[in-house]
């Protein structure tokens, strides 16, 4: 099973984001665990995403860009070089063997302050140096109850996504993560999700073409379980997901990958 999607097919994507969890052991044996438990699954596109210390030893043991488990890493700076301490470049990540890379995840926006305009630039970034982003929007619970969700994730959306080229766009990935569902084992309804999904492939169709909304991955993050993703996935525009605390079990991580192409292909 090849990683990378050919052009025009779609396939449906699990993506683990192991977050500040692992010490390099570990993350080697998640890794190598969830790439024993997928091996059979056909169809599907699954990458690991561990902590920037593992990238490379995990990449080099699941087997390279031959590997049917890409890596992601969960960050990445906007310049290639320079004198940003403690920043790393797109261009290391694809030094160790990343294929992807998570960008303006909301832990980064709250906590480290990351604004749609870094999202932005990383997102250039990481697309000039050859990653895919995973590029993360999502609304806070206030913003939810204030019935602002699909404008600010059109703002993220948008944001995002300035001056990408609809080419660039063809290699990159969007994640729906509510705020007030990640970490938190509240997952959004089946049809929240459809309907923010729904609402990013209609502005993408309208600012760029149809063609380029229904080719986009939309994955659905959220407290992803083996026990909510079928329903999840049978949303029609729901591509995937993106798991947090589910995906540091390589048994739970499987079962989604499993349980999610299943639905998928029958869809
Ligand atoms: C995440 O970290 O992107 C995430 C969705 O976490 P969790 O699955 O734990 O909610």
């Amino acid at each position: 099973m090849s990683n990378d999607v050919p052009a025009g097919e779609k396939r449906p994507v699990f993506a683990g984001n192991w977050k500040l969890f692992g010490t390099l052991a570990e993350s080697v044996a998640l890794a190598t665990d969830v790439q024993a438990g997928v091996a059979g699954v056909d169809g599907a596109d699954v990458i690991v995403a561990p902590s920037f210390v593992a990238l490379a030893t995990v990449a080099s043991r699941l087997g390279g860009s031959t590997s049917h488990v890409a890596v992601a890493a969960q960050d990445c700076y906007w310049e290639a070089k320079g004198a940003f301490t403690g920043e790393i470049a797109p261009a290391q990540l694809v030094d160790v063997g990343c294929r992807y890379v998570i960008i303006g995840h909301s832990e980064r926006r709250q906590l480290m302050g990351e604004t749609d305009a870094d999202v932005n630039r990383k997102t250039h970034a990481a697309l000039g140096a050859g990653l895919k982003p995973i590029i993360c929007i999502g609304e806070t619970l206030a913003e939810r109850d204030g019935g602002t969700t699909l404008a600010v994730v059109e703002r993220q959306l948008d944001a995002a996504l300035r001056d990408i080229s609809d080419a660039d766009l063809g290699r990159s990935l969007v994640a729906y993560e509510p705020v007030w569902a990640i970490g938190t084992g509240r997952t959004a309804t089946p049809a929240q999700a459809q309907e923010v999904h729904h609402s990013i492939r209609t502005r993408v169709a309208a600012t760029r073409s149809a063609a380029v909304a229904a080719a986009l991955p939309i994955l659905y993050g959220g407290s992803v379980k083996p026990d909510n993703i079928r329903a999840l996935m049978a949303e029609v525009d729901v591509d995937g997901a993106l798991v947090g605390g589910a995906s540091l079990s390589a048994d739970s991580f499987v079962r989604i990958v499993k349980e999610g192409t299943e639905v998928w292909l029958r869809s």
